[in-house]
């Protein structure tokens, strides 16, 4: 398995083995059907729990039934689901970055007790609604809103992209305030079950198939006071969110980057044109000392951004910069893998193309590379470019 500069030498006993866990995980049983459910539109859903058994539901937060493992044990995690496929990264991800890390962050002790523990056992499941479907880059234009209603809320609005969201007990919505000046933006613990909320599936997905995507559609939706988390308000409540899972994309690109690379080592190796195999031709040899070097760039700058997280040194700029960086390598680094597959690499018999489609959705989603490039941009100079 590609470690070129042994990075993984340093690794501590508890992050090997939850690397190891998670890569034996998604060789026996995610690889082998993978490819049916991307070509049949389906997530493996009986997987769902096994996660949770595992501990792949944010097991870097302490305490609710999560173990508090270090940061690099967490990205290995996210890299090594991704080498399956970037839908169940992207499942993981949303479960445990993006709806039990604002609890945990800025739930209340009874939201807290109510939804971690369940949803690291991947009893319940969560979504994050923040896409509208006028507003995707620029999500503090979102039209959502609640208005307080005796002893709660009414939401009225409409999500859309939403991972996870037909198979959810809860989504959070993002939504703003208009009973508080200023109408802040401020996040609901809305459950699927309630009055006027409708969560239809995305069908027409050309990439991350298999993935679940939906809807939110709110229509006088009613929940209580007790449901708002109390300890956030405005932005920056979504976008630290998302920082913590554009961590983890960071990492899960190396892992769809190196899953393309190995498919491509072993088929140069196995497959003989003009008497010998393909691999002994320079032009493959090229293709692959590139993608090797690129990939390892990209492992060595995720190891960095955990030991910044861990220091609690990462800022925002940084998982930019990371998420940026690496998922382009994928989808660069993919499409060369495919290539090099010939007429083989455009089934789901291999898994270049099929990680190449899921790459485009990683490119946008969770900050496009153009927004990216636009924080970067600014970090550099001071002047902002994308108002
Ligand atoms: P737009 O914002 O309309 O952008 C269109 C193009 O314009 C892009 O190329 C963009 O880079 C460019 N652009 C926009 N603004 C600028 C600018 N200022 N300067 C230069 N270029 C610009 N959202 C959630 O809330 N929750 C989820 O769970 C979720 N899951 C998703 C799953 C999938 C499969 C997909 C495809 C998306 C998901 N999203 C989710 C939504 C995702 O985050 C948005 O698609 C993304 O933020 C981009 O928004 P948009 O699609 O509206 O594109």
């Amino acid at each position: 398995m590609l470690d070129f500069v042994n990075v993984e030498d340093d690794l501590a006993e508890e992050e090997r083995m939850i690397r190891d866990t998670a890569r034996e995980f998604v060789d026996e049983r995610v690889k082998p059907d993978i490819g049916d459910h991307f070509e049949n539109g389906t997530f493996p859903t009986d997987l769902i729990a096994e996660m949770g058994e595992l501990g792949f539901y944010a097991p870097n937060l302490e305490g609710y039934g999560s173990p508090n493992v270090s940061e690099t044990a967490y990205g290995l995690l996210m890299q090594e689901l991704e080498a399956g496929d970037s839908g169940l990264r992207s499942m993981a991800s949303v479960q445990g970055a993006l709806v039990m890390y604002p609890i945990h962050a800025y739930g209340s002790e009874e939201q807290k007790e109510e939804w971690l523990p369940a949803m690291g056992r991947g009893d319940a499941i969560g979504c994050f609604g923040l896409t509208e479907p006028e507003h995707g880059s620029n999500p503090s234009a979102m039209e959502t809103h609640a208005e307080a209603d005796g002893d709660g809320y009414v939401l009225n609005g409409s999500k859309t992209w939403i991972t996870n969201s037909p198979i959810s007990d809860v989504a959070i919505v993002w939504a703003r305030d208009r009973s508080s000046a200023d109408d802040p933006v401020r996040g609901f613990l809305v459950e699927t079950d309630r009055d006027g909320i409708t969560t239809n599936k995305i069908t027409e997905k050309l990439s991350l198939r298999a993935s679940i995507t939906g809807e939110i559609g709110l229509n006088d939706v009613y929940v209580p006071a007790e449901n708002v988390l109390p300890g956030v308000s405005g932005m920056k409540g979504p976008l630290s969110c998302l920082t913590q899972a554009r961590y983890g994309i960071a990492w899960g690109a190396v892992g769809a980057a190196r899953d393309c690379f190995e498919e491509a080592r072993q088929y140069a190796q196995d497959r003989d044109q003009f008497g010998g195999p393909i691999g002994r031709f320079q032009l493959q040899q090229r293709k692959l000392a590139e993608m090797g070097t690129q990939i390892t760039l990209a492992q060595l700058l995720a190891h960095r951004l955990a030991e910044l997280k861990e220091r609690g040194e990462m800022r925002p700029q940084h998982v930019s910069m990371a998420k940026r960086n690496n998922v382009r390598t994928a989808r660069d680094q993919s499409r060369i893998a495919r290539e090099m597959l010939g007429g083989n690499g455009i089934t789901t018999d291999y898994s270049p193309m099929r990680h190449m489609a899921n790459l485009e959705t990683v490119y946008t989603y969770e900050g496009t590379h153009d927004i990216h490039t636009l924080v970067l941009g600014e970090e550099f100079t001071g002047l902002k470019a994308y108002q």
